[in-house]
């Protein structure tokens, strides 16, 4: 097996260790910095040129272009950093969308973020390669719906500490990176498959404060604004938000868009955690025109796009693990919805959508299973055959 594909389970892609799927290999990329309107028009480029034309935001966020070869993938990460785009080099740490220049965080998430990255990449060879962290600033774009093994979040009265979604407790920025040290240390301990959740299970979350001198925190981690649409920046500037369908943009499409964000006079672009762009820096006035060139380019402009509430991750035949063509079953379904979510997966896993959606459609060797308010994970209602499948719902959901 080449040193490039990355095939153990659990493992993350990533620019050096692209991840073997159904449609070529993926590369995932977490820029430190936001994008200037040539590296975006670059990563076009690269995605048609690399790979199969296709440019993903995940919900976390993340950039990843699909269908790199073998002959393609190993010149990425040189390609990328020829465009100037630095990635993370010692732990990756989340940080927001807009942040450091987001009107209403509580605090730059950026120095702590830096903080924890550079103390954490000894650990990073001890530790799962899906082990995260987020540092949240309170802006609008909060973290709190992201899953994190440990998220610390900016508070009414100071930071808080979650581990694996539930509150450890609060603690002062001083002190928040070696702590965060410390409990990735303990992780490591483990071993380098375990996460956070059977840590807090095997030590429970009493016995972990008390470890480290903690109360009880009082709030949980808050979700964050839903990108896409108008955001004031305050040097009296905007950010306009576009969704990407299923996450993804086709690099003819973001061609266009970059083309149309130049003469909008956008100063740089940000991925965003829920498959969205930012477009920041320009003025309120020149905003209707480009969010026009981008329902136009069937990008989704419009907050309350019914396909904003539509999940579904890359399936048949992007993905070896999936039993169902998902983008092509939820586009059917989008007008039936009226309101609803709807989460279609591929498989159990559930990767483009970790949480409970009204309607989950999961596909299963023995067909495709339906889920009432719940996940992949959960046991179906029903199970149906795939082929009977489209017409059945659009006979339920009419
Ligand atoms: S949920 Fe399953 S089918 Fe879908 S992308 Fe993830 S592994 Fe593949």
């Amino acid at each position: 097996m080449s040193a490039l594909l990355s095939l153990r389970r659990g493992a993350c892609p990533s620019l050096p260790e692209p991840m073997q799927t159904g449609d070529g290999l993926l590369a995932r990329l977490q820029p430190l910095a936001p994008l200037t309107l040539d590296q975006l028009a670059g990563l076009a480029w690269l995605a048609a040129e690399l790979g199969n034309g296709i440019l993903e935001v995940t919900a976390r966020g993340k950039l990843q272009l699909r269908g790199l070869t073998a002959a393609t993938a190993p010149g990425l990460a040189e390609a990328v950093a020829a465009l100037g785009i630095d990635v993370p080099q010692g732990f990756p740490v989340e940080v927001s969308a807009l942040a450091g220049r987001d009107p209403a965080e509580r605090f730059d998430p950026r120095p702590l973020a830096q903080a924890i990255s550079e103390r954490a990449a000894p650990l990073v060879p001890h530790l799962a390669p899906k082990a995260s962290v987020v540092v949240d600033g309170g802006g609008r774009f909060r973290l709190g719906g992201l899953k994190a093994d440990i998220a610390v979040s900016a508070g009414e009265r100071g930071l808080s500490l979650a581990l694996a979604g539930t509150p450890l407790g609060e603690v002062t920025l001083e002190r928040a990176a070696a702590l965060v040290i410390a409990l990735l240390q303990r992780l490591a301990a483990r071993g380098p498959a375990a996460r956070m959740a059977e840590l807090v299970a095997a030590e429970g979350m009493e016995a972990l404060r008390a470890a480290f001198g903690l109360a009880a925190p009082s709030a949980v981690p808050e979700e964050g604004a839903e990108p896409v649409g108008l955001h004031p920046l305050s040097d009296g500037s905007v950010a306009l938000g576009i969704g990407l369908g299923f996450g993804q943009i086709r690099a003819a499409a973001l061609d266009e868009l970059v083309a149309a964000a130049r003469r909008a006079g956008v100063a740089h672009a940000e991925p965003a955690a829920g498959r969205a762009l930012l477009l920041v820096g320009l003025t309120p006035a020149a905003a209707p025109a480009l969010r026009d060139v981008a329902a136009g380019l069937g990008l989704l402009a419009d907050p309350k796009d019914p396909r904003r509430r539509v999940y579904a991750c890359a399936g048949q035949p992007a993905c070896a693990s999936a039993r169902l063509d998902t983008h092509e079953l939820a586009a059917t379904l989008v007008p039936l919805l009226d309101g609803r979510d709807l989460h279609v997966s591929g498989c159990p896993k559930g990767c483009a959508h970790p949480a409970k959606a009204a309607l989950t459609i999961v596909g299963l060797d023995e067909g495709a299973g339906l889920v009432v308010e719940g996940t992949p994970r959960d046991v179906p209602a029903r199970i149906v055959p795939a082929a009977q499948l489209r017409a059945m719902l659009q006979k339920d959901l009419a």
